[in-house]
């Protein structure tokens, strides 16, 4: 099965031409999902005893699954968060995958691991954070969160003794992203969702702890703050929750999965200050870095603290703690044991074209945001819910429904045109539209385009 020969050279060439096709693809197809019913009846059983054959496996890959999966880095996917991989990044996952390297430990992986680390360098740089400081690339936010909220909860309870079996409270605001509520249940731990409308303030923290009984106050062992929302871009008051948790000695997480890529943009980056105050940050480069999926990173003040969380140890591991395996080993920063080395992509798509470039491109999706901010405004027919933030706006259509929007919702995608998704509003839950912009291939009559089949 694992022999080279002449049926796998040449269906390679054919799986590698497609590769190549798409990766070149300026245009790609949309696509649009069918249900496992209306799938099971066009490829019918592909695993089977004696297979299928790789012609007739993709074939069906290439002229039903991939059609029913929808292109993330369409220029006029506009919904949740986008992505554009780059295609340097997209070409070196093909290669990352080839070159088959285990990314938990440094014996296995040194160079590989050195080469995520300098990319990873340029992350905490962007950051601010104190020397020392470091992270690993994780499988997305969530992980990343999981393993900041872990790495804080044990740190908490490495402080006093009596702590080892009470739950630990989170503080957030109801603006954080759902695994914050998510991972907090898998570590079993109560969320204290702060109310807000806009910005997450430090007074509004420190009057919510001023609230809390004594019993409460003591269980709280970390404070997350929101580094771009996810629905409206809003970047939490940093600096202010940072002071707050400095005073009250508490875990001070930054979520900037999404609005991290941001930090290498010079218009906004004063919006984040008070990050560089951060114990851990949470940034995915497979949304604003250009990075394929998956790959999140989690950023800690500390490492010394997530390895006393996350190291794991067992007899056929010994050796990679002996002497001569001495180096990084990402296992011992997060969660997951055996890795790939998921950042390698990014690294050689940063060492490629360097980071001005990444600078360039994350500005763009920010200009797009505001062009698209004054085009809505200029239509009768929509106005803006509130002023574009990072690269997300939001905004109504006059006189619609929910109904309306999702209808008008399903008629682009279907159409192959344009997949924008309606959300709604932290206050009132009304339901609204909303451009998320990372593509920078995303043009202004793209955006234009689609608020005319609005009209
Ligand atoms: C996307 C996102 C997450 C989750 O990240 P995944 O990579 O999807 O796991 C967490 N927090 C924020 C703010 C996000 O935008």
């Amino acid at each position: 099965m694992h022999n080279v020969d002449i049926d796998l050279v040449e269906m390679s060439l054919d799986v590698i031409k497609f590769a190549i096709a798409r990766i070149s693809d300026t245009d790609p197809k949309l696509g649009f999902p069918k249900t496992a019913e209306e799938l099971k009846a066009l490829v019918g059983e592909t695993v089977t005893p004696a297979g299928i054959g790789g012609e007739k496996a993709f074939a069906l890959f290439r002229d039903v699954l991939v059609k029913a999966s929808i292109s993330i880095d369409h220029p006029r996917h506009l919904a949740f968060v986008p992505a554009s991989p780059t295609r340097a990044a997209v070409m070196f996952d093909l290669v990352t995958s080839a070159t088959s390297v285990h990314g938990a430990f440094w014996l296995e992986g040194a160079g590989c691991i050195f080469a995520e680390n300098q990319a990873m360098e340029w992350l905490v740089s962007l950051t601010g954070m104190p020397e020392g400081s470091f992270g690993v690339f994780t499988s997305g936010g969530t992980e990343a969160n999981l393993s900041a909220m872990v790495t804080a909860r044990e740190y908490w309870r490495s402080q006093d003794d009596s702590r080892a079996n009470q739950r630990g409270i989170v503080i957030a605001s109801n603006g954080a992203h759902s695994s914050i509520k998510a991972m907090a249940k898998v570590i079993d731990a109560d969320v204290l969702l702060v109310e807000t409308e806009d910005r997450f303030e430090g007074g509004l923290l420190a009057e919510t702890i001023a609230n809390m009984t004594p019993d409460d106050r003591e269980r709280i062992f970390a404070v997350i703050a929101t580094g771009g929302t996810t629905n409206a871009g809003i970047i939490d008051d940093l600096a202010g929750i940072a002071a707050v948790c400095k005073t009250e000695d508490l875990w001070f997480h930054v979520d900037a999965a999404y609005g991290g890529g941001a930090l290498a943009a010079r218009s906004v980056r004063h919006l984040f200050n008070g990050i560089e105050k951060a114990d851990t940050v949470t940034i995915d480069p497979h949304k604003w870095l250009f990075s394929p999926y998956d790959c999140g990173a989690v950023i800690y003040r500390d490492p010394n603290l997530a390895k006393k969380a996350h190291g794991q140890e067992g007899s056929y591991l010994d050796i990679f703690s002996d002497e001569g395996a001495r180096g990084f080993n990402p296992s011992d920063y997060q969660i997951q044991l055996t890795r790939r080395v998921r950042g390698l992509p990014l690294w050689f798509s940063l060492a490629m074209h360097g980071t001005d470039r990444y600078e360039t491109a994350i500005e763009r999706g920010i200009e797009l945001a505001r062009i698209a901010g004054k085009l809505i405004s200029e239509t009768d027919y929509t106005e803006l819910v509130r002023e574009p933030s990072l690269s997300c706006v939001l905004f109504r259509r006059l006189g619609w429904s929910p109904e309306d929007y999702r209808a008008w919702t399903y008629e682009n995608h279907k159409s192959g045109f344009a997949l924008v998704a309606p959300t709604k509003t932290r206050v009132g839950g009304e339901t609204v539209s909303r451009f998320c912009f990372i593509n920078p291939d995303t043009t202004e009559k793209d955006i234009a385009d689609i608020l005319a089949t609005m009209a």
